[in-house]
């Protein structure tokens, strides 16, 4: 997925992007929600993290913004401990969630999870689709019961192509997902991710289908799986 931080507390900012990234997410980070206005004019972001306290224009303003703009991504704000108030405000100005500062990282990847999952309508941190199974929480994959080896890009394309299943998948979505500004990935390099998976997949019935000028789609095909012959 693809996140956004708004926060002027580099120290802050940076430790999140790392451990964000660790956890296989592409991290964009602003220092001011001026900046952040002007990221989201040409960029699409799956979620972001807005910290209130900034300078110029606060976290508040800038959610309330975002949401007057029409953007829809999930916003989880930073807020002080003894801050009720901007918690209470930020909630009624369109924020989906809030982290109390200073927190700690698996808490804040649990909510980021819980955010996501409710914004592609996903009910459970296990995605499932024919016999693979994701587990977002303990980032395991396993095809028919067999855990399969992913690097993190891969995993990224296919949790993105599992969370639209049995959609498809548009590939400027998935680009996206891929891609922050300090990474350069061409749209092709999304081909050799996306054929990596398929020689994985597509031996347990689930292939991975191009869809024209759209994007790809996962199809679960249950009678290539081969029987035993013996
Ligand atoms: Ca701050």
């Amino acid at each position: 997925m693809r996140l956004l931080i708004v926060e002027d507390d580099v120290m802050v900012a940076s430790g999140m992007k790392l451990g964000l990234t660790d956890a296989g997410h592409t991290v964009d980070w602003v220092g001011s929600a001026e900046r952040a206005e002007q990221a989201l004019e040409h960029d699409s972001f799956d979620l972001a993290i807005v910290d209130i306290g900034l300078p110029g224009i606060d976290g508040l303003e800038l959610t309330r913004r975002l949401r007057e703009r029409g953007l829809t991504m999930p916003v989880l704000i930073l807020t002080a401990r003894d801050a009720l108030h901007d918690r209470v405000q930020g909630l009624d100005l369109g924020a989906d969630d809030y982290m109390l500062k200073p927190f700690e990282l698996p808490e804040l990847l649990a909510r980021l999870r819980a955010l996501l999952r409710r914004s592609q309508a996903a009910t459970s941190a296990v995605l499932v689709f024919g016999s693979l199974e994701m587990d977002t929480a303990q980032r395991r994959v396993t095809l028919a019961g067999q855990v399969l080896e992913l690097g993190q890009r891969e995993w990224t394309v296919l949790e993105y192509l599992l969370l639209q299943a049995p959609k498809p998948a548009a590939k400027d979505k998935l680009l996206a997902a891929l891609t922050g500004w300090d990474k350069e990935i061409t749209p092709n390099a999304i081909e050799v991710y996306v054929s990596r998976l398929r020689s994985k997949l597509e031996p347990s019935g689930i292939a991975l289908r191009s869809i024209r000028g759209f994007g790809y789609r996962l199809e679960w095909v249950p009678s290539v799986v081969h029987a035993p012959t013996d």
